[in-house]
């Protein structure tokens, strides 16, 4: 099969062994309190750029009006 590249763990940076995934890794080197930080983190410099999900329009909040 292909050769698979080399990664590098988002939290630790270390790079990964070519026989190990990230998940496994994730799973055994970091706490879901890690884990958790880096995508808020990740989230976070995302800014603003994130689209804004259409909750506004339509959803639970869109009985603004009387439904009678
Ligand atoms: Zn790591």
């Amino acid at each position: 099969m292909a050769f698979e590249p080399a990664v590098d763990c988002p939290v630790c940076e270390t790079t990964l062994a070519p026989d190990r995934t990230l998940e496994d890794h994730l799973c055994r080197n970091h706490t879901q309190e890690e884990l958790a930080r880096l995508l808020v983190r990740k989230h976070d410099s995302a800014g603003g750029r994130i689209r804004t999900p259409a909750l506004a329009n339509a959803g639970p909040n869109a009985r603004e009006h009387d439904l009678r």
